[in-house]
């Protein structure tokens, strides 16, 4: 009788441990899944704000980063289609 008594608990602690187990595991499925989110989002704006740095140094260095004169030298003049665009991508 004992033995079976012993038998039951085993099992009773078994399936709170299976069920445990499966909670943590839908924890880390949803945790990866966030983090593979976040990791997306940080690398997006790395390479935006990168891209946009790049853009800026080349305005101030003379050249126009608006798609209608792109990379052609301003002649010292400032462009309002290259400062839209900045302002618009800042
Ligand atoms: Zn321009």
């Amino acid at each position: 009788m004992s033995l079976k008594n012993d038998i039951w608990q085993l099992e009773e602690e078994l399936n709170d441990l299976l069920y445990r187990l499966q909670e943590l595991r839908i924890k880390v499925d949803s945790l990866e899944v966030q983090n593979a989110r976040l990791l997306e989002r940080l690398n997006d704006d790395n390479i935006r704000s990168e891209g946009i740095e790049e853009l800026t140094k080349l305005y101030e260095e003379g050249y126009h980063i608006c798609p209608t004169y792109f990379a052609q030298q301003r002649g010292g003049e400032e462009c309002l289609f290259c400062q839209n665009f900045l302002h618009e991508h800042a």
